[in-house]
């Protein structure tokens, strides 16, 4: 237990991109804090001006986190109440903070989080796709390799996929995700939440990457792709059984290579089905 005389650290959601998703709690916490812990205080400086409140501000960012911990613990334990936020949403959340929270945590000093904005949950909010269990991968490794074997690992994973994406690279995510996770899984790209050019696309991977590559508007901005989960659970290589019915359609017909592709895998018969016929809608090249 901390003395009554220490302060606290209020980790403060902000807007995602409409101001007016600051909350009246989170914006008197702001003006109530004797300083403000922010990833960039050029950002946050205006951030706050606009939203009509002036505080002292702190820049606490990957490169010199270690540095300003000391610093905002030792004003803690004096009875300071800091605020943390970030550029955008949820502190900590593909953000800086962690390093400070686990601190306050060994040190015993007390964190209140001020929930709010949060581009992953508002995406999955919108998606239209199972919310009961899913997983946040945050962003996905920015180099092909990396990137191809991580989602290979996420390939069987039921639960609904929610990552951040920048607008440059998610043709070349949405390719990875199809060839990964097969083209035939749902997902939804959320574009410029609560912004002016907000756009959600709901559609089927191998759809979605082909509709990124011939629309530029599409990759502009930031991004939240939210994909389906692995059905069937007893499917262990869905990369295998769309490399299986690449081969065999280039054969077979559709119904032929469906029931050789389901005999041989063991996949359900309606997952195999689905997948070869977006293999035949989008090109299996
Ligand atoms: N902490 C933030 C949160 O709670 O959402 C996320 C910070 S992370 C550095 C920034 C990424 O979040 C962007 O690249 C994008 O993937 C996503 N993002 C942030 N704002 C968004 C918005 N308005 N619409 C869609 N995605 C957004």
């Amino acid at each position: 237990m901390g003395s009554h005389s220490r302060g606290s650290l209020f980790v403060v959601a902000t807007p995602i991109g409409n101001l007016a998703d600051l909350s009246p709690r989170a914006k008197q916490v702001l003006t109530d804090a004797d300083c403000i812990a922010a990833e960039d205080t050029r950002h946050t400086g205006r951030f706050l001006s606009r939203s009509g409140v002036r505080a002292e501000l702190i820049s606490l960012h990957e490169h010199n986190e270690a540095e300003r911990i000391a610093m905002l613990i030792a004003r803690l334990e004096s009875g300071a109440d800091v605020a943390l936020v970030s550029d955008a949403g949820t502190p900590l959340i593909s953000d800086p903070g962690y390093r400070l929270l686990a601190a306050l945590r060994e040190a015993g000093i007390r964190a209140s989080p001020v929930p709010g904005p949060c581009a992953a949950i508002a995406a999955l909010s919108v998606a239209g796709l199972p919310t009961d269990r899913f997983a946040f991968e945050g962003f996905l490794p920015s180099r092909r390799a990396a990137r191809r074997a991580r989602l290979e690992a996420l390939a069987t994973d039921s639960r609904t996929l929610v990552c951040y994406e920048a607008g440059r690279r998610l043709q070349g995510s949405l390719e990875d995700m199809a060839a990964a996770f097969g083209p035939a899984r749902p997902a939804t790209v959320a574009r410029e939440l609560t912004k002016l050019h907000e756009t959600i696309y709901h559609g089927v991977l191998g759809e979605l990457a082909a509709s990124a590559a011939q629309d530029a508007d599409m990759q502009r901005g930031e991004l939240v792709i939210v994909a389906g989960g692995c059905e069937t659970g007893d499917m262990p290589d869905y990369a295998g059984v769309t490399e299986m019915l690449k081969v065999l359609l280039s054969e077979l017909p559709l119904a032929q290579a469906v029931k050789l592709a389901t005999r041989l895998t063991g996949a359900r018969r309606n997952v195999v089905y689905r997948a070869a016929v977006e293999l035949g809608k989008w090109g299996h090249s």
